[in-house]
């Protein structure tokens, strides 16, 4: 009997637990990857990252065909069919197990529970794995047998967990045997627009560029990591992220391949590679917390006082946010940022997300499902972890009285006043002394707006905000 993988969040080959299964289990190995437009855009995905998973699922169909495995995508109109989807499938072919890796979200929990039943139905065997972190999420629990809501405790008990057997995860498929058909990717219709104007060359398809682009920067700069990371002009952070929310290559590749450059080491060794770790298990806090704590994925915050927060609406200034239009350059820089490349520097995330929801005070959902519209690398949790974060409503979040400003950012993170120039062209004559907050005359010559708001004002109405919530 024959194997059927069903790739998800996983379009890769290496550490791919689902798929090395299925080879180990089966000499015929079917793949589909489940195609919906309409729940995509309901998880508000972005359409530069729908583009770049369909170039993806290009480069993984290719590989798939190398080992005899057809990949056959099918159209969907959202989780709700995928249960018959998949039996139908089955129905034409001769499959007798099924095998994926889960996904954690509240929405595909719910899918999944629908699929399995189905499939059980039929008799059909289901082999479930897990690839996305190095452990299940809610394995790591308190001494209280809680989940973790704080960073540093998580970690601490990550480390003590971890054996380096995790990272086992060299495999080397052989082909299978011909199934007698073929992908249907070239003749698939994705009914896809491209409405972004990312430039895709920033981010190539394919999980061997994710595995050079990962070696690259161990190479080059994971050493410099904890003095670069927060410089945006300098770039000294890996851009793996879209990568790794597609995918296309797996956590424990990224910290044993880390680990090997540090001797094998988390707590000493080169700081800027541990401090790189660091970043690999905020991602993995991130998903515990979406996992034990479901109200999150529900839109609420995780502290409940701040349920009564009165935030303010401006159509204005959010139009002036989006485009980054604010008047405030580093805001406006790293906005363009967004919109240019599909992706954003992590400091610059956490100071346009301060200021939407301290400064304008607007609900930090808005702002969550904004970024989600327009990363690449959108991946719920680290979204929505970061956004609860910066406007204090989350786990372990930012106190609300620690406001950053964002002209003090600017001249601690961007000294020279180069990302601006890059990313705020209009700006490019002025001198570093001014362009942080250019002097009114200059806003009017290089035709760049005034601040849509008073920072002190705005700090003092935020922490009003926060207090009467919380009294
Ligand atoms: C408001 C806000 C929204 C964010 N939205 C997302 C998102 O949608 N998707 C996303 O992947 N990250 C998100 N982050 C986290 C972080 O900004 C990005 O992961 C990081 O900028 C990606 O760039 P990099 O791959 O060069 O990171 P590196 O610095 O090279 O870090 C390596 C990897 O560690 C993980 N990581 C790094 N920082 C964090 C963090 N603070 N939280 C969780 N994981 C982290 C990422 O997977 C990243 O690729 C958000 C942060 C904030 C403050």
């Amino acid at each position: 009997m024959e194997a059927l993988v069903w790739f998800r969040s996983d379009l890769r080959l290496e550490d791919n637990p689902a798929l090395r299964n299925a080879f180990e289990n089966s000499e015929k190995v079917h793949a589909i990857f489940i195609f919906s437009k309409k729940q995509l855009e309901k998880h508000n995905e972005a359409n530069v990252k729908i583009d770049f998973i369909i170039k993806n699922l290009i480069q993984l169909e290719k590989k798939l065909t190398e080992l005899n495995v057809p990949l056959t995508v099918i159209k969907s109109d959202g989780f709700y069919s995928d249960a018959s989807l998949i039996g139908e499938f089955i129905d034409k072919k001769n499959i007798d197990k099924i095998f994926w890796n889960n996904q954690f979200g509240e929405d595909e929990a719910i899918r999944d529970r629908q699929v399995i039943s189905h499939l059980e139905s039929k008799n059909i065997n289901v082999n479930i794995f897990n690839d996305q972190m190095v452990y299940e999420p809610g394995f790591l629990k308190t001494g209280q047998g809680l989940p973790y809501s704080v960073f540093t405790p998580f970690k601490r008990k990550w480390i003590e967990n971890f054996e380096m057997d995790f990272l086992d995860i060299e495999y080397q498929y052989q082909s299978r045997k011909n199934l007698n058909y073929l992908s249907n990717l070239k003749d698939f219709d994705f009914n896809f627009e491209t409405t972004h104007q990312v430039n895709m060359n920033l981010w190539p398809a394919g999980e061997d560029e994710a595995e050079a682009r990962l070696l690259k920067f161990l190479d080059e700069k994971a050493i410099k990591y904890s003095k670069n990371r927060n410089d945006p002009i300098v770039d000294g952070t890996s851009r793996i992220s879209p990568y790794l929310a597609s995918g296309v290559i797996s956590s424990k590749k990224c910290i044993l391949e880390a680990l090997k450059i540090n001797n094998f080491e988390f707590s000493s060794g080169h700081i800027g590679v541990t401090k790189w770790i660091d970043e690999i298990v905020w991602r993995e806090f991130y998903k515990n917390i979406m996992f034990s704590f479901p109200k999150v994925s529900r839109g609420q915050p995780f502290q409940d006082y701040s349920k009564k927060i009165e935030w303010r609406y401006s159509e204005e200034e959010f139009t002036a946010w989006k485009e980054g239009m604010t008047g405030f350059p580093i805001v406006d820089a790293a906005m363009r940022q967004l919109h240019h490349e599909g992706w954003m520097h992590n400091r610059l995330r956490m100071v346009v997300a301060m200021f939407f929801t301290k400064n304008m005070l607007h609900d930090w959902r808005l702002g969550e499902a904004y970024f989600m519209q327009n990363l690449i690398d959108g991946d719920f949790a680290s979204n929505n972890g970061g956004w609860q974060w910066s406007s204090s409503t989350g786990t372990d979040a930012a106190p609300y009285f620690r406001i950053f400003n964002p002209i003090t950012q600017s001249t601690n993170f961007d000294k020279e006043g180069l990302f601006i120039k890059k990313y705020v062209p209009e700006l490019k004559d002025l001198d570093k002394s001014i362009i942080h907050n250019p002097p009114k005359e200059h806003r009017k010559y290089c035709n760049y707006p005034e601040p849509i708001l008073d920072l002190k004002e705005s700090r003092l109405r935020a922490i009003e905000a926060f207090k009467i919530a919380k009294s």
